[in-house]
C-alpha cells in the first residue's frame, strides 16, 4: 500500500488513480509507469538525478511538480532496466503521443 500524496489515505500500490480523491497516481493511465510528486513547496527537479547531471530534457524542468523520469538523488542504487517487452511499449507510447 502507498499513501496518495494528496490526501494522505492509503492506495493500492497498482492503483492508478487515489480511490478517496481520485488524484493520478501513475503515468498515461498504466500502473507500470509511476508518477512522481513533489510534495510541499519543493520542486522535484530539485531532488532529481536528471536534473543535476543535465540529461533531463523535461519541458517542465526545472519546475517540475510531478514527472514520470523522476529519481531521488538520494537513492542511490540503480532501479533494475526494465524488460524488452516494456521498453518497447514505452517507445511506442511515446511515438504515439508525439
Ligand atoms: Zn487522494
Amino acid at each position: 500500500m502507498i499513501n496518495c500524496p494528496r490526501c494522505h489515505q492509503p492506495a493500492d500500490d497498482r492503483a492508478i488513480a487515489c480511490p478517496h480523491c481520485k488524484l493520478s497516481l501513475k503515468a498515461f493511465g498504466h500502473p507500470g509507469i509511476p508518477l512522481h510528486r513533489a510534495t510541499g513547496d519543493e520542486y522535484l527537479c530539485t531532488t532529481c538525478v536528471y536534473h543535476a547531471d543535465d540529461t533531463c530534457n523535461y519541458p517542465q524542468r526545472p519546475y517540475a511538480k510531478d514527472c514520470t523520469l523522476y529519481r531521488d538523488l538520494n537513492e542511490p542504487p540503480e532501479p533494475p532496466p526494465p524488460s524488452n517487452t516494456e521498453v518497447n511499449w514505452l517507445e511506442q507510447l511515446i511515438n504515439w503521443f508525439n
